[in-house]
């Protein structure tokens, strides 16, 4: 299902062009227009989904592996030292385009970017009153 206005439907559907670096019946990689490091690519689904709260099952069992292929071709290719994957969801978390995406980040030892989140500090009763309530 595509949403109109959504401009990544656009672009995974090849309605707006983009720096595609694979594609098939369901995704649609491409670079990222504001890299924050060299190879910055995004795995974009073909359907709309709004974020992870709302893709479906079935396409999000292909994102890993599809994120794992994609690392290994493009470490060799750009002879990257490591690797970051994430997604963001919710203004909150740093979601800016709100149609699912994975975002890769190719690393280098001389990159001088950071993938930092301080500890918000918790004591092992509050790590115990956490679990209680995501498992109660
Ligand atoms: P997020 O903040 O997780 O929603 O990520 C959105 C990403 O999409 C950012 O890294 C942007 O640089 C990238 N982006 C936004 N518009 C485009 C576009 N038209 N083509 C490629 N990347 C884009
Ligand atoms: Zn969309």
């Amino acid at each position: 299902m595509r949403e109109e206005d959504c401009i990544f439907c656009k672009i995974a559907n090849g309605e707006i062009p983009s720096r595609t670096l694979y594609e098939d019946d369901d995704f649609r990689v491409i670079l990222d227009l504001n890299p924050v490091t060299k190879g910055h690519a995004l795995i974009l689904p073909k359907d709309h989904y709004r974020n992870l709260y709302e893709i479906d099952d079935s396409t999000a069992a292909k994102v890993l592996p599809l994120a794992r292929k994609m690392a290994v071709t493009m470490t060799e290719k750009l002879g990257c030292d490591g690797f970051n994957v994430f997604q963001n969801n919710n203004e909150i978390a740093g979601q800016t385009v709100f149609h699912f995406h994975m975002h890769l980040v190719p690393r280098y030892d001389d990159d001088s970017q950071s993938f930092v989140m301080p500890p918000c500090g918790m004591t092992e009763e509050q790590l115990d009153a956490v679990r209680d309530a995501i498992v109660g």
